[in-house]
């Protein structure tokens, strides 16, 4: 057990440069922040940041004494070595919970998990890029809001969104509900979630029962107000409750762990203290309670749905489990992806963030200032920035997410390393973005689901998306698989840069950030989406006349 998850300040290094300093500050905060950090876990039940323990205390060694000439490579969150390379390869590459395909079954992941030869690292937390439940934020927030402008009119005050998990991404969904104006219901098993979510000022109220908590949403939409509530409860038997009662909420959604069927969502039958001890006295009895609870839940779904509810699966892969556990119609609530963010995608506008290195607030808010600068007629941005100035506390390093697009990254980062170079920021800052990025995710039950050309499963395009990131010279490449369920489900490329006021990393992030949005524009151009045809087509991406996408 360790107690002191503290992230290194100020500028001294403990490296021999600000390329491995970054990343091991990036590290430290991945486990500052997360949810079970003395277990290595950051968020999605076992996303972990390392293999175990002495993993990840090789590799705190391992980035404290390398040069900048030589690359870390991690292979499922342990160190097997370090290479000499040139010092403009990356600092570290790592490849997470790659299974091939024939094998790629969540029994095998957890086999060999057991064995100590794997484990998963999320999309975010093996490669030490999660900032918090704020990394998700904006994405949610940008759902409710499409929903709120197709359907409610431009927002959601008076309206009654229900939802489950306030864990490591599902705890955003009620500061994302509150921004939007709603009046959200978080169910969560785990009472300790609710009060973690309470004390770091993403939640507002708790609810002692489902009465109060109704009650509670009914005065909030009826007199207009925004407000979360947090209900300790089992969402398969609290969603069927609320049905039975007649109450048909505007938006439905749900975000526990449900990929996970044994250390990630919580069957009715079992209490949460029941469901943990069998993760290791009967895992296989417990996959089958998770699915035969997770039918319950998903039938409410789609009870809600067929009275009118705007229902949509939000990542978790609920729908997924559902239907191998007899839901034949699961599939017919719509991922959020193709729902509501796709043409947001097409463009490679996506969830790009950025972090201060030395921890000084101060940096973030700066770059807010010249965000809205750059950025004046840009409606998503400014919209948010002003937002998430007002709503959204910081959790370790001090950060920021907004979603921007092919050469908005690119000029942003530049900028930014001008004013680390100028001393205007106390210190250096790292950039990255989440794998559900344009080019940098095959998901066919997330990302790529019901894509124009049918391309859904194919897995060329994250794998491309990492080659080209070394060869662009980025600081940290990692290529992941596994998501939901752990095995098969998804491959995914993540990218770390480091702006440390150097022409180096000028360069470094010009590759990188636009070669990264601009595959990602290219991918949705090949699959045919006009929106990407039209961003080729007027920014001149890829060089090559791809056609019209065919
Ligand atoms: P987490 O493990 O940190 O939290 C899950 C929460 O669900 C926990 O608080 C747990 O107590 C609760 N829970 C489990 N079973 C429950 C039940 N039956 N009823 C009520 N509460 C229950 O996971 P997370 O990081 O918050 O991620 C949640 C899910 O969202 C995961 O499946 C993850 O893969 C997915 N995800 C989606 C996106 C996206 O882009 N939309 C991003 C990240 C994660």
């Amino acid at each position: 057990m360790r107690d002191d998850f503290q992230v290194a300040s100020g500028n001294d290094l403990r490296c021999k440069g600000w390329r491995q300093e970054g990343l091991l500050r990036l590290l430290e905060n991945v486990l500052a922040v997360g949810e079970d950090p003395d277990n290595l876990i950051v968020y999605a039940a076992l996303g972990r940041a390392a293999r175990d323990w002495p993993s990840h205390d090789a590799i705190v060694r391992a980035l404290k004494t390398m040069g900048e000439d030589q690359t870390l490579l991690v292979q499922s969150g342990k160190p097997i070595g370090i290479v000499r390379t040139h010092r403009e390869a990356p600092i570290v590459i790592m490849a997470n919970c790659n299974i091939v395909g024939q094998w790629a079954k969540a029994e095998t992941f957890y086999a060999l998990q057991d064995k100590g030869l794997i484990c998963w690292g999320g999309l975010t937390a093996g490669d030490w890029q999660y900032i918090g439940s704020q990394g998700v934020i904006q994405g949610t927030y940008e759902i409710f809001m499409r929903i709120a402008e197709r359907h409610f009119g431009g927002d959601l005050k008076g309206r009654f969104v229900l939802t489950a998990g306030l864990g490591g991404m599902g705890g955003a969904q009620p500061l994302a509900g509150r921004m939007a104006g709603a009046a959200t219901l978080v169910v969560d098993v785990d009472p300790e979630r609710i009060t973690k979510r309470l004390d770091i000022g993403y939640l507002e109220r708790r609810a002692a029962n489902l009465d109060e908590a109704l009650a509670m949403i009914a005065e909030a939409v009826a007199a207009r107000r925004p407000l979360s509530v947090g209900l300790s409860g089992n969402a398969a038997e609290i969603y069927p409750d609320i049905l039975a009662r007649g109450i048909v909420p505007d938006v439905v959604t749900d975000q526990t762990s449900a990929h996970d069927l044994v250390y990630g969502y919580v069957p009715a039958t079992r209490t949460l203290a029941e469901a943990r001890a069998m993760r290791t006295s009967d895992p296989k009895a417990l996959m089958a309670e998770s699915r035969a609870s997770i039918v319950r839940h998903v039938e409410a779904m789609l009870g809600f749905q067929a009275k009118g509810a705007i229902v949509f699966d939000n990542g978790n892969l609920i729908r997924t489990q559902a239907k191998e556990g007899g839901v034949g119609r699961a599939f017919d609530i719509p991922i959020f992806t193709e729902a509501f963010l796709r043409p947001l995608f097409a463009r490679a506008i996506g969830p790009f963030r950025w972090i201060a290195l030395s921890n000084d607030s101060a940096d973030i808010a700066r770059i807010d200032d010249l965000l809205l600068e750059m950025f004046p007629d840009n409606r998503i941005v400014t919209n948010w920035i002003r937002l998430a100035r007002e709503h959204v506390p910081f959790e370790g390093l001090p950060a920021r997410i907004a979603w921007l697009g092919h050469g908005e990254r690119t000029a942003l980062a530049l900028a930014v390393n001008r004013l680390v170079a100028s001393g205007e920021l106390a210190g250096p800052i790292a950039f990255t973005r989440d794998h559900l990025d344009a080019g940098a995710m095959a998901h066919p039950n997330i990302m790529t689901e019901n894509m124009k050309d049918g391309s859904d499963a194919i897995a060329d395009w994250p794998l491309i998306d990492a080659m080209m990131l070394c060869s662009s010279k980025a600081d940290l490449v990692a290529i992941h698989s596994g998501g939901g369920g752990y095995a098969g489900y998804m491959t995914s490329a993540g990218v770390t840069l480091i702006a440390d006021g150097t022409p180096e990393a000028e360069e470094r992030l010009d590759l990188s950030l636009t070669n990264d949005t601009s595959l990602g524009v290219m991918r949705y151009a090949d699959a045919g989406y006009d929106e990407a045809i039209d961003e080729v087509a007027r920014k001149g991406i890829g060089h090559i006349a791809l056609g019209g996408g065919r």
